[in-house]
C-alpha cells in the first residue's frame, strides 16, 4: 500500500532537529517505509531519521512529497499529517538575549576614547580578564589522528555497536539530573546517537574497508556537509552538535587517550576565545575561572549559546580573534551590552570598566540585600511574592531571588518532549527535592496543563478544530485517570516533607472541582492503605482562567480552598482572542475596563467566600499592574524568579490606601487608553516626595581622574539610590548640556544641569574631588549636579542654580564648602543654603 502526503512547510526556521525530531519518533511507530522529497532542492530522505531529514534543507514554504510505502501506509499517513499540521504549536522562539540594542555606546564610555572590536552579543556584561585561546580540533585533525589499527567488518560494526550503546546509556543517566537547557541539549545529542540514517552510513562505511574511527567522522562529515548547505542559520548550527557527538563517540570507543586532551583547566580569571566550543566543551570548563567567552563561529542559537545565556556568561560572536594580537599576560575586556571586544584597553578604559564592574556588583547586591525580607507596601499591607517555575533550576534561582513560596510550578513540562510519560519514581522525586529547596515556604503545584499550545505526542490527543476550546488540562483527567492519579499521589508523598499545595488549571464548572477532590481523597486512600505519609490537610486550588469560573466562586469556594488567576488564559478567553496570535493582540487587552471589573469581582466574590486569591499570569509580573492589583487586595503575585527583586522593591514604595483609590477609579474608566494613561502616571506613592537633597547624594574626596568619570559616578550614584532608571540616557543628557557650554563657574567648581525624562526625583548631588579635574578651561574641585525631573515645577531648575551661583560669589561660603569636616557638616550647610 502506498500514500503520498504534500507538504508545505509552514516553520519560519524550517524543519531543524527539534521538529525533525517528533516526525522521526512518530515515523519510526510505523511499519511503512517513509521517503521525504524537498520538490525545491530535490533532496531526498528518510524520515526515520532525524538527520536525513534536517538534510532535505526543508524550509520556510518548502513543498516536499512524502511517500509513505508498506501496509499501514494509510493510517501512518492521517497520523503523520495530524503531526505536520500541529508542527507550528510546538515552536517556541529561541531564547535571545533581550537588554537593549547591541552597538549602543553610552557617551560617558565613548568619552575614554576607546579603541574596540565591534561583535555581535550573544550574552550581556561586562568581563576583565587574561585571554586563553583554544584551537578546536577539526574533522580533519580528528581523521589525522585515526589510530589506524582495523579488524573484520563485522567486528568493527560489533565495536561501533557497543559504542554507541555505551554513549546512549550515558546520556539516559545524565538525562535524568540534567535540567532545563542541559536537559534539551542532551536530549538533542541522544536522537544523533540513535539517528538511524546516521548509523547506516557509518556503516557502510565500514563496509567499504574503513576502520570503526574513520566511518564515523566521514559519516558525520558527510551529515555536516549537508546541514551546511542549508540556508538556514538555524540548522547550519547543528554541526556543532554533530562534531561533539562524534568525538564523544570516538573517545568512548577508542579512550580518551586517543585525542589530545584540550587544556580547559583554567587556572586564573580568564576569557576563552574559540573558533567554537561543543556544548560538551564549555559543560567541562570550571567555571569558578570563566569570565567571559568570544566564540567567533558560533551562532546565536547554538547549544553552547543558549547555555552561556543560561549561566550568565558574558559572551560575544562575530570576531576573527585569529587575526588579533593578543598578549596572554595584559588583560581583555568584553562589553556583552554593546558587543564590543576591547583587546588593548589603557589605564583609563580599564578604571571605566572596573568602576562599572563595582557599579553593577552594588546594585546587584542591595537588590539581594532586601530579596529576602517580606513583602509589604510602605504602610504594612503584605502580598505575597512567589514565583513560576517549571524545574527545579528555576526552583533554586527564584528562591535566591526572594520568592516567598512557588505560585505556580508548571508540572506539564515534565510530561512534554520524550516519548513516554514519567512515573510516580521520578516524579516523587522531582517534587520531594523541589520541596526540600522551598525549606518549608509554599510550593503550588499545578496539576499537569496539556493541549492546547502545550501537545504531548504520547497522549495522541489527536487532531482538534480548536485545541484552546477543547480536549486540555482538568477536562483530559478522566481520560487520563491513572496518569493523573499518580501525579497526585506524587504530590502528596512531597507535601509530606513541606508546605505543597495543589492547583488545577482550566476548571469551567464547579463539577469539575467535586470530581478532583473525590480523586483526591481515592489517592489519599490508598496512600494509607500502603503506609506512604502525607499531609492530610492539603490544600486544593482553582485556576482562574475560564470566565465561568468566576461567576460560579460562591459554590466553587466550597470545595476550593484557594483562587489563582490564570490571566493570559483569562484575557484570551474573556476577549475570545487567541493568546498566540499577534493578529489579535489589540484585542487582547489586559488595560480594557472590562477586563478590571472581571478582576476586581473575581477578588471580591472570593474574598466574600473567605478564601484567599492571587495571580500567576505574565500580569503579575507587571509594573504598571502593581499598583492596581495590590489595590484590588490580590493576596498574592506570582512571576518569574528574575521579575522578583525588582517587583519587591516597586512594591514597598506604594501606598496601600492610594492603591485602593487607583483601583476604585481605574473600574470606571470608559477606555483602554484611559486606564493606560492612569496606570502609567499613577499617584500611588506616599504623599512625602523624596527629598532634593539627601546626604547619600553628598560625595566627599570622589577619585575621579577627569570630567567624564566625575559626571559618570555622580550619574550611577543617583541609579544605586533609585532616583534614574537609565543612568546611561540621564549621562547622555548631562552631556548635552555640556557641549554646549562648560559648566564650569570658577573658583574650582562646576554645576552640572539638565531637565532629563530620566530622572524619576529632582536631585541635587554634590562631591569634593580628591584632585581637581580639567572642566573645559577651568580646573574644578567641587562639582553640584542639578538633576531636574521633567514634571517638576519648570522654575525648580533655575532657582537652586541661580541661588548656588550667587552663593559661590561668596568667599565665605567658598571657604565653608572646602573646610566641612564631612558629610554632615556639608549637608546642614547645604539645606541652609538653598533654603530647602
Ligand atoms: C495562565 O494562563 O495565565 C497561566 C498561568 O497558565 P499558562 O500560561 O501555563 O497557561
Ligand atoms: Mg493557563
Amino acid at each position: 500500500m502506498s500514500e503520498i502526503i504534500t507538504y508545505q512547510c509552514e516553520l519560519r526556521d524550517g524543519i531543524h532537529a527539534r521538529p525533525a525530531g517528533h516526525i522521526e519518533r512518530l515515523c519510526n511507530s510505523f511499519q511503512a517505509d517513509v521517503r521525504w522529497k524537498n520538490k525545491r532542492t530535490g533532496v531526498e530522505g528518510c524520515a526515520k531519521s532525524a538527520l536525513s531529514i534536517v538534510a532535505t534543507d526543508t524550509l520556510f514554504n518548502d513543498v516536499c512529497d512524502i511517500t509513505l510505502e508498506g501496509e499501514d501506509a494509510r493510517h501512518a499517513a492521517t497520523e503523520l499529517a495530524a503531526l505536520l499540521k500541529k508542527l507550528p504549536d510546538y515552536e517556541t522562539a529561541p531564547q535571545e538575549e533581550s537588554s537593549g540594542p547591541s552597538g549602543y555606546l553610552p557617551r560617558s564610555l565613548r568619552e575614554t576614547q576607546l579603541s574596540f572590536i565591534q561583535g555581535s552579543r550573544i550574552s550581556g556584561g561586562v568581563a576583565i580578564a587574561k585571554p586563553v585561546i583554544i584551537y578546536s580540533l577539526t574533522f580533519d585533525d580528528l581523521l589525522a589522528r585515526n589510530p589506524g589499527n582495523i579488524t573484520a567488518a563485522t567486528q568493527e560494526k560489533i565495536t561501533l555497536i557497543d559504542g554507541l550503546e555505551a554513549l546512549k546509556g550515558e546520556k539516559q543517566l545524565a538525562l535524568e539530573i540534567k535540567q532545563g537547557v542541559e536537559h534539551d541539549i542532551t536530549q538533542a545529542h541522544i536522537s544523533i546517537i540513535t539517528d538511524s540514517a546516521f548509523q547506516s552510513a557509518i556503516g557502510e562505511y565500514i563496509e567499504n574497508g574503513e576502520n570503526c574511527w574513520s566511518a564515523i567522522i566521514r559519516a558525520a562529515m558527510d551529515f555536516c556537509d549537508i546541514l551546511n548547505r542549508s540556508s538556514s542559520k538555524y540548522i547550519k548550527e547543528r554541526t556543532l552538535d554533530v562534531l561533539d557527538i562524534t568525538t564523544q563517540l570516538l573517545t568512548t570507543i577508542y579512550g580518551t587517550e586517543a585525542l589530545p586532551q584540550n587544556s580547559l583547566e583554567l587556572t586564573h580569571p580568564s576569557i576563552i576565545l574559540a573558533d567554537s566550543l561543543t556544548p560538551s566543551k564549555f559543560l567541562g570548563i570550571n567555571k569558578q575561572w570563566l569570565a567571559g567567552m568570544v566564540l567567533s563561529s558560533t551562532g546565536k542559537t547554538s547549544h553552547t549559546a543558549i547555555l552561556a545565556r543560561s549561566l550568565g556568561i558574558p559572551t560575544l560572536t562575530d570576531i576573527d580573534f585569529l587575526r588579533l594580537a593578543l598578549e596572554p599576560q595584559r588583560d581583555i575586556i568584553i562589553d556583552g551590552n554593546p558587543g564590543i571586544l576591547i583587546t588593548a584597553p589603557d589605564e583609563q578604559v580599564l578604571r571605566y570598566y572596573r568602576h562599572e564592574i563595582a557599579v553593577q556588583e552594588k546594585m546587584q547586591q542591595q537588590m539581594l540585600a532586601t530579596v529576602h525580607q517580606p513583602a509589604a507596601t510602605c504602610d504594612g499591607q503584605r502580598v505575597e511574592i512567589a514565583a513560576n517555575i517549571a524545574s527545579l533550576t528555576e526552583a533554586e534561582a527564584a528562591f535566591r531571588n526572594g520568592a516567598e513560596g512557588v505560585g505556580l510550578f508548571r508540572t506539564e513540562m515534565s510530561f512534554m518532549d520524550r516519548e513516554t510519560p514519567p512515573d510516580y519514581p521520578e516524579l516523587a522525586e522531582l517534587y520531594s527535592r523541589v520541596m526540600a529547596c522551598a525549606d518549608g515556604k509554599p510550593v503550588i503545584f499545578r496539576t499537569f496543563d496539556i493541549g492546547g499550545d502545550k501537545p504531548v505526542d504520547y497522549l495522541r490527543i489527536g487532531e482538534e478544530e480548536n485545541p484552546f476550546l477543547g480536549f486540555r488540562a482538568v477536562r483530559t483527567y478522566p481520560h487520563y485517570r491513572e496518569l493523573f492519579a499518580m501525579q497526585l499521589k506524587a504530590i502528596l508523598a512531597a507535601s509530606a516533607v513541606g508546605n505543597a499545595k495543589i492547583m488545577i488549571p482550566m476548571i469551567a464548572h464547579v463539577d469539575e472541582v467535586m470530581w478532583c477532590r473525590e480523586m483526591l481523597e481515592n489517592v489519599k486512600q490508598s496512600m494509607r492503605a500502603e503506609g506512604i505519609p502525607f499531609d492530610d490537610a492539603i490544600a486544593l486550588g482553582v485556576m482562574l482562567e475560564v470566565p465561568s469560573a468566576i461567576f460560579a466562586i460562591p459554590e466553587i469556594a466550597e470545595h476550593a480552598d484557594f483562587f489563582s488567576v490564570g490571566s493570559n488564559d483569562l484575557t484570551q478567553y474573556f476577549f475570545a482572542a487567541d493568546r498566540g496570535n499577534s493578529q489579535v493582540a489589540m484585542v487582547y487587552d489586559n488595560y480594557a475596563p472590562s477586563f478590571l471589573r472581571a478582576m476586581r469581582y473575581a477578588a471580591d466574590e472570593v474574598h466574600r467566600a473567605g478564601k484567599w486569591i492571587g495571580i500567576c499570569g505574565e500580569l503579575g509580573a507587571s509594573k504598571d499592574f502593581l499598583p492596581l492589583l495590590t489595590g484590588m487586595g490580590f493576596d498574592e503575585l506570582s512571576m518569574s524568579g528574575t521579575a522578583i527583586p525588582g517587583v519587591k522593591h516597586a512594591l514597598r514604595e506604594l501606598d496601600y490606601a492610594k492603591c485602593q483609590q487607583l483601583a476604585q477609579q481605574t473600574v470606571a474608566l470608559k477606555s483602554s487608553a484611559e486606564v493606560k494613561a492612569a496606570l502609567q502616571t499613577p499617584d500611588v506613592k506616599p504623599a512625602s516626595k523624596k527629598p532634593i537633597l539627601a546626604p547619600e547624594f553628598l560625595l566627599c574626596g570622589l577619585e575621579a581622574s577627569d570630567k567624564n568619570e566625575v559626571i559618570k559616578m555622580m550619574t550611577d550614584n543617583l541609579w544605586l539610590h533609585h532616583r534614574t532608571d537609565n543612568r546611561d540616557r540621564l549621562c547622555d543628557d548631562i552631556w548635552a548640556r555640556e557641549d554646549s557650554f562648560s559648566t564650569a563657574v570658577g573658583y574650582g567648581f562646576a554645576i552640572p544641569h539638565t531637565k532629563s525624562d530620566h530622572i524619576e526625583y529632582s536631585t541635587i548631588s554634590m562631591a569634593t574631588l580628591a584632585t581637581p579635574v580639567t572642566w573645559g578651561d577651568q580646573q574644578v574641585e567641587t562639582v553640584f549636579m542639578l538633576t531636574v525631573s521633567k514634571s517638576a515645577d519648570p522654575n525648580e531648575h533655575m532657582k537652586y542654580f541661580s541661588t548656588l551661583a550667587r552663593k559661590l560669589m561668596k568667599e565665605d561660603f567658598r571657604n565653608e564648602i572646602k573646610h566641612a569636616e564631612n558629610v554632615t557638616v556639608l549637608y546642614n550647610l547645604m539645606i541652609q543654603t538653598l533654603n530647602i
